[in-house]
């Protein structure tokens, strides 16, 4: 007999399956793909031998998630945390480099270097409250007001025109703008802010860890423990209707790791007609288009202290990613894109063969797009290290259109499954407290379109897994433990 179904196998439907498996109940999981993972697999993208991850690469969020932290995911998965979290390489071999150590990222950041340690050093004091403020929704009184006062005010800074009075120089601004242009959208907004503030303590905190073998270790960890704890996993499998699932599962429960559109598309007329419209209000955001490469050797970065900084933020100083990011917004698809880089190579050897490397990347595109941006993604990492372009031995690309066909989460190319700005960090997908109930009893939505949003932390899951066991077994969350 079957408890639980939970249709979707990313990072988040995984935490829910493992969560209501540990508290006891009979789960199965469903994915329409042929592997597990979602936006946490990894794969052979260029050449044999070549491991690439298909979507997420860098994780401080799931090193800071209160969901990892009790599966204690350091423990299963090696987790490299390079001494430097994120680089952002400027014209003429400068660059702003966020290390761990905070007093060191100050002290090179020249007469910007008191102001920089200023925005973070007090988040950093109260980092606990910080995450329980932003991994929980907006709606529920902070446990630690103090922190949560802090973020908000510079969030309400650098997401304003405010930005533009903290720093003199180039080096530390572009940082922000790199570190918050992780969240599509328009520089300087609220959302995109929140998203770079975030991050960028995570960057002088627990650090901004590469899992050695790629993100598909994290995925294969949550579904080992799944297993163990009696669930199962049906792959090659694409649920399109509620009651056949349910008649096919004969569960009480069903969490949808799905998009706002896939709940609504799923659970059709069973959902009322204002919680549909609902969720046909729901805004999808612009798109991303990857392009992986298999590289024969180390990227000659102009300035050398590059070639150990796991990610990097590619796209010039502040002004030139606003501009980037605004042509974005409008529809366009800029020819000097910002582009994000991981290089996981230098931190875990198993990525390629010997003396190569992979590089993985994305630049943001309009919603939809279906234009092949290499071009613009070498030019721009050529930019920063001249003589790129001859260590490539293959590439692939993953258009915004190609990665809706991957993952149908992934509304028009929009990876957040939903737009993040403020209105939707709020609204994630309807106003409430406890996002992740639909007026249907029994079901639940526990994907990024829920609270707290995208990334991999496995929270939307875990949440949505905590409300369920509650709402309808009256249990109490599970210890999860290895
Ligand atoms: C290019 C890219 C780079 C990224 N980089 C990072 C990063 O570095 N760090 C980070 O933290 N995050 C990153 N992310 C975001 C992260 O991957 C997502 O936020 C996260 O995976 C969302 O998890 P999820 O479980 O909600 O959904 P997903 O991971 O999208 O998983 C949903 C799963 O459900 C399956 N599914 C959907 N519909 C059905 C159906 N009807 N029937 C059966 N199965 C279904 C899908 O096939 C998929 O496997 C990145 C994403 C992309 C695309």
């Amino acid at each position: 007999m079957t408890d639980a179904v939970v249709v979707g196998s990313g990072p988040n439907g995984l935490a829910a399956a493992v969560t209501l498996a540990r508290a006891g109940l009979q789960v199965r999981v469903y994915e329409l793909a042929p592997s597990v993972g979602g936006g946490t697999r990894s794969a052979e993208l260029t050449l044999p031998g070549f491991k690439h991850d298909v979507c997420s690469a860098v994780h401080p969020m799931a090193l800071a998630s209160p969901f990892f932290q009790a599966f204690e995911l350091a423990r299963r998965v090696e987790l490299k945390v390079p001494e430097i979290s994120y680089a952002h390489p400027l014209d003429n071999g400068q660059a702003g480099i966020a290390y761990r150590d905070l007093d060191r990222t100050a002290s090179e950041l020249g007469n910007d270097g008191e102001a920089y340690r200023r925005l973070f050093a007090p988040l950093l004091r109260r980092l606990d409250g910080m995450i329980d403020f932003t991994q929980h929704s907006l709606l529920r009184w902070p446990g630690d007001p103090l922190a949560a006062l802090s973020f908000g005010l510079r969030v309400a800074e650098q997401g304003s025109l405010l930005s533009s009075l903290r720093f003199r120089e180039q080096a530390a601004p572009a940082m922000m703008a790199g570190v918050s242009a992780h969240s599509t959208g328009k520089l300087p907004s609220l959302a995109t802010a929140g998203a770079g503030i975030l991050l960028g303590t995570l960057a002088h905190a627990g650090g901004w860890p590469v899992p050695v073998g790629g993100s598909q270790a994290i995925a294969d960890a949550l579904a080992e423990d799944l297993v163990q704890h009696g669930g199962e996993i049906v792959l090659n499998h694409r649920v399109t209707n509620l009651a056949e699932l349910r008649a096919e599962s004969g569960a009480a429960l069903q969490l949808l790791d799905v998009s706002a559109k896939g709940l609504s598309d799923i659970a059709g007329e069973e959902l009322p007609e204002s919680y549909r419209r609902a969720l046909g209000r729901f805004r999808y955001g612009n798109a991303a288009c990857k392009v992986d490469f298999a590289l024969s050797g180390p990227v000659p970065w102009a300035n050398p202290e590059l070639a150990f900084a796991p990610t990097l933020h590619l796209g010039g100083t502040r002004a030139e990613l606003a501009r980037s990011e605004a042509q974005v917004a409008a529809g366009q698809h800029p020819e000097q894109p910002y582009v994000l880089v991981s290089q996981p190579s230098p931190h875990d050897s198993s990525r390629a063969p010997l003396g190569s490397q992979v590089l993985w990347s994305y630049c943001h595109v309009p919603a939809g797009s279906s234009r092949d941006m290499t071009e613009a993604v070498i030019a721009q990492i050529e930019r920063f290290a001249p003589g790129f372009r001859d260590l490539i031995l293959a590439s692939n690309v993953i258009t915004a259109a190609e990665y809706q066909e991957y993952n149908p989460n992934y509304v028009s190319g929009d990876f957040s499954a939903g737009a993040l700005n403020l209105a939707q960090i709020l609204k994630r997908p309807v106003l409430s407290a406890k996002p992740w109930r639909t007026p249907v009893k029994g079901l639940y939505l526990c994907s990024s379109s829920t609270v707290p949003g995208p990334s991999v932390h496995g929270l939307c899951g875990w949440y949505a897994a905590q409300a369920a066991l509650k709402d309808i077994f009256g249990l109490p969350a599970p210890d999860l433990s290895p």
